[in-house]
């Protein structure tokens, strides 16, 4: 199984991307506008869209993927999502009125677009590959990703500020290889940071040290997503500053995981 980075800022303009990883070549967890990178074969072989939540920058390209991909193929592409996401995509989104509601297109017994409901805990089986979405803390409701292959597990935070729940089911993976972790913010925006309910490096840190080396038996190398477009030097340098023990780099678009 192979994760591929398609965007990890969290913003745009020149090559920044938001949020989206490709699993494979048919499952995309999150939406954001590094999917447009995808050439239309690639686009065509989307099968699910797992949801972290329902912001516009990890939602963004869903809308325009349905609608270039539909007429190309006979399968509809399904987005796994918390209630209350789904709730928002069909009120906010796929209304009619910003954009068709292609729950309902051509008709709602074979539509293109399907919705499934995920909960905490519960494990989608994509042919062995498995995702558990696992605790989030922010401002909506939101959950990260327990990413399991048949030799490493992964975990992605999606958006989220400190969770003590999210280190309660982290600390049960033994075969943890991976872990992308947010943190949008700078120490300065400390206060933006809580607000929004993101991390920033000092709240990133005490987040770390929930991590219990002791019950996972691969080094654990974590990688820092959603940084704030033209913060991204500032915020790696205040992580580093605090000369943590697990080897800590940013994320980057196109980087590929294998699990
Ligand atoms: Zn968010
Ligand atoms: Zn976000």
């Amino acid at each position: 199984m192979q994760i591929k980075i398609l965007g990890c800022s969290g913003g745009i303009g020149g090559n920044l991307r938001t949020t989206s990883m490709l699993v494979d070549d048919d499952i995309l967890i999150d939406a954001g506008t590094g999917v447009g990178d995808l050439s239309m074969d690639a686009l065509m072989k989307i099968d699910h869209i797992l949801l972290t939540h329902s912001h516009l920058d990890h939602i963004g390209f869903i809308p325009l993927l349905i609608d270039t991909v539909m007429g190309f193929r006979l399968e509809p592409i399904t987005v796994h999502a918390t209630q209350e996401t789904l709730d928002t995509l069909r009120d906010h989104i796929f209304n009619w009125k910003v954009w068709p509601d292609f729950n309902m297109i051509p008709n709602a017994t074979q539509p293109f677009l399907l919705y499934n409901e995920i909960e905490l805990g519960k494990t989608l089986d994509f042919g062995g590959r498995k995702f558990t979405p696992v605790p989030a803390n922010h401002v909506v409701s939101a959950v990260g990703f327990h990413v399991e292959g048949s030799e490493h597990s992964l975990i992605f935070t999606g958006d989220t500020t400190v969770c003590e729940a999210l280190w309660f089911e982290v600390n049960k993976i033994k075969n943890l290889k991976y872990l992308i972790i947010e943190t949008a913010f700078s120490n300065s925006e400390f206060e933006l940071a809580k607000l929004s309910k993101h991390l920033c490096p000092s709240m990133l840190v005490s987040e770390l040290k929930k991590l219990d080396t002791a019950i996972h038996s691969t080094p654990i190398e974590v990688f820092i997503t959603h940084l704030k477009p033209g913060e991204g030097e500032t915020i790696m340098q205040e992580i580093a500053d605090c000369k943590l023990a697990h080897p800590i780099q940013a994320l980057e678009n196109n980087q590929v995981f294998n699990l």
